[in-house]
């Protein structure tokens, strides 16, 4: 609508409260709360707790076509009503007011005219809708009502309704870099959930049921060509199918393993040796053995000192155990390497030291570790590292504990591209 026509009015204190203003007393001017055009402020009235604000169409206005911006005839108006924001300490404040239906003759359309942006179908203004979605960024929908008349099931469809039409699409163009993984997440959503982010800014670009093939094809049919070209890294776990995909998908851009679940995988190998050590143990050194988990994946450097004696204990027992905690370091190291070339070279020596050792599980890691090695040194090109995968993998967690158990997965969508967006 065009023309700004006298919209609101003064508001005179209304039935059961003394008429202040016209004889010198307080004027109260509230028209600015509720400035929206083509309506003025009939009347309000409140209790302290409640409150009911009247908007009337003001006639001097004519509604315009949202389409080619001209007047409209009026057709019809009908009384409507829908939640606003808390007024002081009235937390519950209804605003009447008349739905303006207009008819444009040039467009041959009908048109529906509202104040404060009011969303028919959730019977409450924009801004109201928009206070209690903020909200939900930081409180479980169950505790909305503590701060607005909302429960719990309308403040998630509020939020839901915020996102879905204010969060802006997933940028695709120029990705140049993306980190694909999977995350477990609870009851309900089949177990898995698959995950793609920009890899330079941390975007959530794609989420999907599952971690199979299809869970990650989903992401490319959604790329053009050019998008897909301008992919050059994936950053990706070694086990799974999505190495396969991307292989596949875009075939020129070069796989980074992740560092993260490599060393992950070498804590395993680790966890097993002490789970041998502790099979062919007995007696006190056993129960001594189980309590060591804990020491053996800490840094050294935050290890207290009895912390210290018992991990050098447990080591000075078993030999293998031993080399294999010791190689870790030659391992992290791997990755603070400038140069491919060079990060290969150690990568083979750091094979040749745990192959000659001759110890089952270390030489299986090793032989794996050589096979992706053009996958590892890759890292040196790209420099990618999962650390945004980790800390998201994390928000996905206190997401689905604030919307209480996430209703669906597309809710689950729309508030980690929230949270993606705004860390
Ligand atoms: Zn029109």
């Amino acid at each position: 609508m065009g023309r700004s026509c006298g919209a609101g009015g003064t508001f005179w204190a209304g039935k059961g409260t003394p008429r202040l203003g016209s004889n010198g007393g307080v004027k109260i001017q509230i028209r600015a709360l509720y400035q929206t055009e083509g309506y003025r402020v009939e009347n309000l009235n409140t209790d302290g707790e409640r409150a009911q604000v009247e908007l009337r169409w003001d006639e001097r206005c004519k509604p315009r076509c949202g389409q080619c911006g001209r007047p409209m005839r009026i057709n019809r108006k009908t009384k409507q009503g829908a939640l606003d924001l808390p007024l002081a300490s009235a937390g519950f404040v209804l605003l009447t007011y008349e739905a303006v239906q207009g008819y444009c003759q040039p467009c041959t359309r009908y048109e529906t005219v509202r104040p404060l942006a009011i969303v028919e179908q959730h019977q409450a203004t924009l801004r109201l809708m928009r206070q209690v979605s903020l909200l939900c960024r930081w409180l479980p929908v169950t505790r909305i009502c503590e701060l607005f008349p909302v429960g719990p099931s309308k403040a998630y469809r509020w939020d839901r309704y915020i996102l879905q039409t204010e969060l802006p699409a997933p940028c695709l163009d120029g990705l140049e870099a993306i980190l694909v993984d999977e995350k477990a997440i609870h009851k309900g959503h089949g177990g898995f959930v698959t995950v793609v982010l920009n890899a330079r800014t941390g975007e959530l670009l794609h989420l999907a049921e599952g971690r199979r093939k299809e869970s990650l094809e989903s992401f490319f049919t959604k790329l053009s060509a050019a998008q897909k070209a301008s992919i050059v890294a994936v950053g990706m776990d070694r086990s799974g199918p999505y190495r396969a995909v991307v292989q596949e998908q875009l075939p020129a851009a070069e796989i980074v393993f992740d560092k993260f679940h490599i060393l992950a995988n070498y804590h395993e190998v680790i966890d097993r040796l002490r789970r041998r050590s502790y099979r062919e143990a007995n007696g006190e050194s056993r129960t001594f053995i189980k309590g060591q988990r804990f020491n053996l994946f800490r840094r050294p450097e935050n290890l207290g000192r009895d912390g210290k004696a018992a991990l050098t204990k447990l080591l000075a027992a078993n030999a293998d155990l031993h080399l294999t905690y010791l190689l870790k370091d030659g391992l992290q190291q791997l990755w603070g390497y400038r140069y491919a070339k060079s990060a290969a070279k150690a990568l083979e020596a750091w094979v040749e030291i745990a192959l000659e050792a001759g110890i089952a599980e270390l030489g299986r890691f090793a032989r794996g570790l050589r096979e992706a090695k053009a996958q590892i040194v890759s890292f040196c090109k790209h420099q990618l590292t999962s650390a945004k995968i980790e800390s998201f993998n994390a928000q996905i967690s206190r997401v689905i504990h604030k919307a209480c158990g996430v209703a669906n997965l597309d809710y689950l969508w729309l508030k980690l591209r929230q949270a993606s967006l705004q860390r």
